[in-house]
C-alpha cells in the first residue's frame, strides 16, 4: 500500500510542477510517519523515500536510531525550548520554530554543539486560533529580521499548516500569500533558494503550484491515523 501510494502522490507532484512550469527536482516530498511504526517507514525508504517528518520529538528520538542513518528527518511540530536539545543537530531541518525565544533556544543548542541548524519559520497565514505562529504581519516580518540575524540558526525559509478544507482551492490563497512574504520586502532576510513547507495530504497540489519545495504529506502515503490505540 504505501508504495503505491508514494508513487501516486510523487505522480501528482510531478503533474502539479508541469502545470506551472516548475522543475519536480524543486519539491521535495517529507513522508510524515507520525505514530505510524517503523516498518511503514522501512517499507517506504526501501522505496526510495529518504524525507520523513515527525511532530514529537519523544517518537522522533526513539525512532532515529532503529532507522537507516541517511534518512533526512524533519521536525514539523510544536517544539518546547526545554525539547531542543535532543533534536539540534539532529535533524536536518525543523519547520516549526513559532518564536523568538525557540529560535534563541535553538540558536544556544547549536552554538554549544558547534553546528548551525536549518530552520523555518512557521506562519499561522489564515490566523486560526488552533495553530502556532502568528497571523500578524508586523509581527511576523519582526520575528524574520530578528531569527535571520542569529549566529548559529540558518533561516532558510517559511512552513505555513493550512486551514482543514474540503476544497483545496480554498487554501491557494493562503500558499500564495506565504510565498510573497519571502519574495516581498523581506526577500534580503532569506537565501537565494529560500523554501516554501506548505501542503498536506488534502492540498499539496495546490501548494505545489503556489512554489512550495516541501511538501508534508502523511495520510495518504501511511493511511489514516489512529490516535486511540
Ligand atoms: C500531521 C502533519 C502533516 C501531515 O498531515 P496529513 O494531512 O496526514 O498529510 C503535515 N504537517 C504537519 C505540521 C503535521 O502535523
Amino acid at each position: 500500500m504505501v508504495t503505491e501510494n508514494l508513487d501516486r502522490v510523487q505522480n501528482d507532484i510531478n503533474s502539479a510542477c508541469m502545470n506551472v512550469g516548475r522543475d519536480p527536482s524543486e519539491v521535495t516530498l517529507i513522508a510524515v510517519s507520525k505514530t505510524k511504526p517503523v516498518e511503514m517507514i522501512k517499507a517506504a525508504y526501501e522505496h526510495g523515500c529518504r524525507n520523513f517528518g515527525e511532530n514529537k520529538v519523544q517518537e522522533l528520538t526513539s525512532k532515529m536510531p532503529v532507522l537507516p542513518d541517511d534518512i533526512r528527518w524533519h521536525m514539523i511540530g510544536h517544539l518546547q525550548t526545554n525539547k531542543v536539545k535532543y533534536i539540534v543537530g539532529k535533524v536536518l531541518l525543523i519547520h516549526s520554530v513559532d518564536s523568538l525565544k525557540l529560535a534563541q533556544a535553538i540558536n544556544d543548542q547549536a552554538a554549544k554543539e558547534g553546528c548551525i541548524q536549518d530552520i523555518l519559520l512557521e506562519m499561522n497565514i489564515a490566523g486560526e486560533a488552533s495553530k502556532f505562529g502568528s497571523a500578524d504581519p508586523e509581527v511576523n516580518a519582526a520575528l524574520i529580521r530578528d531569527v535571520s540575524a542569529l549566529e548559529f540558526v540558518r533561516l532558510c525559509g517559511l512552513m505555513t499548516v493550512a486551514p482543514y478544507v474540503e476544497d483545496p482551492e480554498e487554501n491557494r490563497v493562503y500558499f500564495r500569500q506565504l510565498h510573497d512574504m519571502i519574495y516581498g520586502d523581506l526577500r534580503e532576510y532569506f537565501p537565494e533558494k529560500p523554501l516554501l513547507s506548505m501542503g498536506m495530504s488534502g492540498d499539496y497540489k495546490v501548494a505545489v503550484e503556489e512554489g512550495a519545495t516541501h511538501v508534508r504529506v502523511g495520510s495518504s502515503i501511511f493511511g489514516e491515523r489512529n490516535y486511540n490505540i
